[in-house]
């Protein structure tokens, strides 16, 4: 009888909301508005890209592309996919759910400031904060969320290889020591440097074009992987154009520069 009540309660555990989830009110389909809605497209967004210059806005209003990316997001979770977000979908969407408002594999400290022994200490005054960028830290912490979620689809779809995260926000003293761009994503938490271990900068790059980040970036010597979401940054309208490496006619990918992306004379 003990047995089965811590059963019944270990069951009971399970269903209880986490404390760190979002709290759905109640199922979300096509028309719906609100607050809601918009937290849920931030959350499944990575899941309606497939590698077109095309991606889900994020409107607070649940349209045809939030069917999509839900209906995808359902299917790749093993759920009934009918592109309506009710308790299962929710369920699935708090799991991934870390806390403090991070996601389930991804933390805050990945994506704050670092310190360098190459930079000043006033570059380094906002280590481990997302303070000193040229956006208020409430508002750096809505961006670093939002890259959140993409990487969570993105890691997922790659079979969930751990994404390590080389470098997130920086303030502008410290991205001016690092030699970062005057206009950098990096300084309103919009954008991150990546690797993921066992996989090939190319092909990472290709997993970014499917998870919805709008900005691409390779190098000819390092061999992170630089995504941000550009075009979602609102503070930032001028830079809002699609930024993906062009390829040449081998199909390699080419920095901004031009130049072939470090690995890729190898890669074919
Ligand atoms: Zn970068």
């Amino acid at each position: 009888m003990i047995v089965a009540t811590l059963i019944v309660s270990a069951l009971a555990a399970l269903v209880i909301v986490p404390a760190h989830a979002y709290p759905f009110r109640k199922t979300l389909s096509w028309g719906a508005d609100g607050p809601d809605v918009r937290a849920l497209q931030i959350r499944v967004a990575g899941w309606y890209s497939r590698g077109l210059h095309r991606r889900l806005h994020i409107t607070s209003h649940y349209g045809t592309k939030t069917v999509t990316a839900v209906r995808r997001f359902q299917r790749a979770h093993g759920l009934a996919v009918d592109g309506i977000a009710g308790p299962h979908t929710f369920a699935a969407l708090n799991r991934l759910q870390g806390p403090n408002g991070s996601t389930a594999h991804f933390s805050w400290t990945e994506f704050d400031q670092h310190k360098s022994r190459a930079c000043s200490r006033r570059a380094n005054h906002y280590a481990h904060t997302f303070k000193g960028g040229r956006v208020g830290h409430r508002q750096v912490r809505r961006y670093v969320k939002r890259v959140m979620w993409r990487l969570e689809a993105l890691r997922a779809k790659e079979g969930g290889h751990p994404v390590v995260v080389n470098s997130g926000f920086r303030s502008v003293a410290y991205n001016r020591c690092l030699g970062g761009a005057t206009r950098s994503q990096h300084l309103y938490g919009t954008a991150a440097d990546l690797q993921v271990p066992g996989i090939s900068s190319h092909r990472l790059r290709k997993a970014a074009r499917h998870a919805g980040f709008s900005g691409i970036g390779c190098y000819r010597r390092l061999s992170h992987t630089h995504v941000d979401l550009r075009q979602e940054n609102a503070d930032l309208p001028r830079e809002r154009m699609w930024w993906w490496p062009k390829r040449d006619a081998k199909g390699r990918d080419l920095t901004a520069g031009g130049k072939p992306c470090r690995g890729e004379r190898q890669h074919r």
